[in-house]
């Protein structure tokens, strides 16, 4: 029996490889998609393991679980994704322990980010999350709502609104899954047109955050630049 250290190394190789495997299947080079570890329900030690192992980009959905293990994790120099729902009244601890936020769907939001970015942390990076499918339940903006929200972002001197990310519905159709991810890469190139001749931006938006353990593939063929994976990394999660 290996220990949960060597599976969680293991694991991270064989998620690394087959990043590769994709990005030389859409003819990208090799380095341009990050892979960002989600920890979120695991503990410190298993973070570390994966540290151990070069991980460097680490992703929290829950905000007191996620500063008591970067508090904890302190000593060693990793960069943190908020990738969850954010609620309004809770954006200050969010602004003063993340590298990246992922997930701001709306103005009242990057607003109170804005506000309460520590000077000496320097700006924080941040995306859009978008609602591609129009779910009820789900959080993230409407399409076409988008450009009026990035347009306001990039004007927010402590946020670099870097890109966008979504988390579609589940679907198993590798094609199907590959045409969802296309329309947020779509939509990046629409907006970033538009902060360009609004002069908002002269560096448009780099990133797309998108792909999970189960459509990860799919998302590199579509353009992911920062793909988010907890299950094939940390095994199963409990609840
Ligand atoms: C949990 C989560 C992931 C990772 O999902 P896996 O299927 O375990 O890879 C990625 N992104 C977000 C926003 C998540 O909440």
């Amino acid at each position: 029996m290996t220990d949960a250290k060597d599976d969680i190394a293991e694991r991270l190789k064989k998620v690394r490889g087959e990043i590769h495997d994709a990005l030389g299947e859409a003819g990208r080079t090799p380095d341009s998609a990050s892979l960002i570890a989600v920890s979120k329900q695991k503990p410190a030690s298993a973070i570390r393991a994966a540290a151990a192992a070069g991980q460097v980009d680490f992703g929290e959905n829950y905000l007191q679980e996620a500063i008591d293990k970067i508090r904890e994790l302190e000593d060693l120099s990793l960069q943190w994704h908020f990738i969850g729902p954010i609620q309004s009244n809770k954006t200050r601890p969010i602004a003063e322990h993340f590298d990246w936020v992922h997930t701001i769907d709306r103005v009242r939001v990057a607003q109170r980010l804005n506000d309460q970015r520590p000077a000496n942390r320097g700006p924080l990076q941040v995306l859009l999350q978008v609602n591609l499918q129009r779910e009820e339940t789900k959080s993230g903006i409407q399409p076409e709502l988008l450009i009026t929200l990035a347009e306001t972002v990039a004007k927010m001197p402590a946020l670099r609104l870097r890109g966008l990310m979504a988390i579609p519905q589940p679907e198993p159709n590798v094609d199907l899954q590959i045409a969802v991810f296309e329309r947020l890469a779509q939509l990046r190139d629409t907006v970033n047109e538009e902060l360009v001749d609004a002069k908002l931006s002269t560096k448009p938006m780099d990133v797309l955050s998108m792909g999970m353990t189960d459509d990860m593939r799919a998302a590199i063929l579509a353009g992911s630049t920062h793909v988010r994976i907890g299950t094939a990394i940390f095994g199963a999660r409990t609840s």
